[in-house]
């Protein structure tokens, strides 16, 4: 396994915990591989109570772990999938949590842009990047906007189209049941598939805003459509600057409402993680943030998190294998297939009528 080295870079965590005080202003999103790190970056920093900071907390990871507690209790999976349906159907969850990421897009068409080789990174081979990151990383776009830009063309809302587990969750809200819903993606399919933008979480932003890299305009993204699709790089109506998407890079803030985590997370009863391979922190910890009794339903095609890390709490529960059958799977023990699939139909009578017009 890959060692992992857990640093932020020009930021300081502040959690309060135990007359410790952590700051959390200025988180970015760090890899946990080892070959992302550079001499950029600065060591995770702890402060005291007065402010001053400790040296050597080391690894954010085992921070939110033994923060949050671990969760690994050695005993063997006791509940199903079918205890997890049974849950949702009889009400016993109404805070539900919901982490996804990537592999909930890729059944909508959505190349998988972040790794290197996959195909759209390979289209941006004309840009010259330095190398594949430095498409997200906002130094890189103050130099030269014009790769984001071409990315964000073809990731523009409603080239795409949500699909069965962006419904699912929206089912879920539909019924009251949706606490939050976090995501890595940066398609916009969460809220294009109806679910509201306060039950988001857009850990990696959003194409919905953008802002004025100089005077801090704000802007709808549909303002930005027009030039986006022509393969024009956006400026600033008021000072020319150029607009960048609400889109999070390396190196930048995570959204404000991403810190909702300190409250959804120990209030939730029940957390379903599904096509993500959590490998991003600090997005990766939330995992363990639920509280020890709280069931965690992993779907994805692979163990990953702490799913792999060990035995799994007592409580959890593994759907291994396509995300979609996975969700279906979920969706027909709720008994919930004949809604959702009315529910699905009936969007995309609206998606089409939209386009038409
Ligand atoms: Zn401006």
């Amino acid at each position: 396994m890959t060692s992992l080295l857990i640093l932020l870079r020009r930021c300081t965590i502040n959690i309060k915990n135990n007359g410790g005080i952590f700051t959390g202003k200025g988180l970015s999103w760090i890899h946990l591989d080892h070959r992302k790190v550079s001499d950029k970056f600065l060591g995770v920093q702890k402060l005291d109570q007065e402010g001053h900071v400790h040296p050597g907390l080391g690894c954010w990871k085992s921070f939110l772990r033994s923060f949050f507690g671990g969760g690994h209790d050695g005993s063997k999976q006791i509940m199903t999938l079918e205890d997890i349906a049974k849950g949702i159907r009889e009400r016993e969850f109404k805070r539900i949590v919901v982490m996804a990421g990537a592999g909930i897009s890729t059944p909508s068409g959505i190349p998988d842009f972040r790794s290197p080789g996959s195909g759209l990174y390979d289209n941006l081979q004309k840009y010259n990047l330095p190398y594949a990151e430095a498409i997200f990383e906002i130094n890189y776009f103050h130099h030269n906007p014009q790769p984001f830009f071409a990315l964000a063309k073809e990731l523009y809302p409603g080239n795409y189209r949500p699909n069965l587990t962006h419904y699912f969750i929206r089912l879920l809200h539909d019924k009251g049941q949706l606490l939050r819903m976090y995501t890595q993606n940066i398609d916009g399919l969460e809220r294009m598939a109806g679910i509201p933008a306060e039950k988001l979480v857009e850990a990696h932003g959003t194409f919905a805003t953008a802002t004025c890299t100089v005077c801090l305009r704000e802007y709808q993204g549909e303002e930005l459509r027009s030039d986006i699709m022509e393969g024009t790089v956006p400026h600033c109506s008021q000072c020319r600057g150029v607009i960048k998407p609400d889109i999070v890079f390396f190196g930048e803030e995570l959204p404000q409402n991403f810190f909702f985590y300190l409250t959804d997370f120990p209030m939730a009863d029940l957390l379903i993680v599904m096509g993500t391979s959590l490998e991003v922190e600090p997005f990766a910890s939330l995992s363990g943030a639920v509280r020890d009794s709280v069931s965690r339903l992993l779907i994805n095609r692979d163990l990953v998190g702490p799913f792999a890390w060990g035995p799994s709490r007592h409580s959890d529960v593994v759907e291994l294998g396509d995300v979609v059958s996975g969700v279906r799977n979920l969706a027909d023990a709720l008994g919930w297939m004949p809604e959702l699939e009315t529910l699905m139909a009936d969007e995309g009578q609206k998606a089409s009528k939209t386009r038409e017009e």
